[in-house]
Order: structure tokens, then C-alpha cells, then sequence
């Protein structure tokens, strides 16, 4: 049961590190912190979310950055 526990704690912690690697609030990599990474197509399910696509040249990761909702919103009440 402990074992289980462990398992299922370590798991947690493994999606906890890949969405950081994979999701950024910034353009910026959040792998390796480099300022411009590439615009890519997004695909499948990203298509339909609020983000966009970038392929960072230099450490060769994929992720992608979550559109401010916040700033959007207080936009639109300014309009
Ligand atoms: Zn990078």
C-alpha cells in the first residue's frame, strides 16, 4: 500500500514537471529560458485552447503559451 502511495505521488510529480517544461505564461522557453522561440502550427486538441505554439532553436522543446485571459478581459470592458 506505501508502495502504491509512492507511485502514485512520483506520477504527480512527473505531470507536474512535464507541464512546466510544456506550458509558459511568457514567450520565452521555459526549458532553457531563450527569448524567441519559433511560432509552430498547433495541433489536435491545442487547436480549440486559447494558446499558442513555439518550438524553441536552441534546447528543441515544444511548448505552449497560455493567452493572458486576464488582460483580455479587462480589455473588453474598456471597449
Ligand atoms: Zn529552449
Amino acid at each position: 500500500m506505501l508502495l502504491f502511495r509512492a507511485l502514485v505521488l512520483l506520477s504527480v510529480v512527473g505531470i507536474l514537471i512535464v507541464l512546466y517544461r510544456l506550458v509558459s505564461f511568457r514567450k520565452q522557453c521555459p526549458g532553457c529560458g531563450y527569448a524567441d522561440p519559433n511560432r509552430i502550427p498547433r495541433k489536435g486538441i491545442a487547436k480549440r485552447l486559447p494558446v499558442k505554439a513555439y518550438a524553441c532553436p536552441r534546447c528543441h522543446n515544444h511548448f505552449y503559451k497560455i493567452r493572458e485571459v486576464t488582460q483580455a478581459s479587462s480589455n473588453a470592458t474598456l471597449v
